[in-house]
């Protein structure tokens, strides 16, 4: 937990960029890899990290995603850990529903319960 929190301060701090990049993913699979990825700003639309980083696993043909996280860099250099967005939870009950998300300092919790009742798809 600890060192995927330290990756995604890692790629932020590398990538900030005020206005542009503040928010950086680490993303651990099921081999071992730790994945990162940062958010895209523009004028009217903002990517969060987290999209990033699960493209990057997909990319690399990797899929088997344990835990996630993402952390904010503030303007003063500080870092919060950020608790997935909606969308961030749709993404996560379609790609890695039994996923371990860390939501703060101290808590985990499975991205299946982040959003309950998410729709499914009907036969
Ligand atoms: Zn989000």
């Amino acid at each position: 937990m600890q060192e995927l929190i330290q990756r995604a301060k890692e790629i932020i701090e590398k990538r900030y960029k005020k206005g542009y990049h503040s928010v950086g993913s680490a993303v651990r699979t099921k081999s071992g890899k730790i994945y990162t990825g940062i958010s895209i700003n523009s004028q009217k639309v903002d990517i969060c990290s987290e999209w990033s980083a699960i493209s990057t696993v997909l990319s690399e043909g990797d899929s088997e995603i344990e835990m996630i996280v993402a952390v904010k860099r503030h303007e003063d250099g500080s870092f919060e850990i950020y608790p997935p967005c909606g969308l961030c939870r749709e993404l996560y009950v379609t790609y890695c529903p039994s996923a371990k998300i860390i939501i703060s300092e101290t808590e985990v919790i499975e991205a299946n319960k982040l959003l309950p009742e998410a729709w499914k798809k009907r036969v």
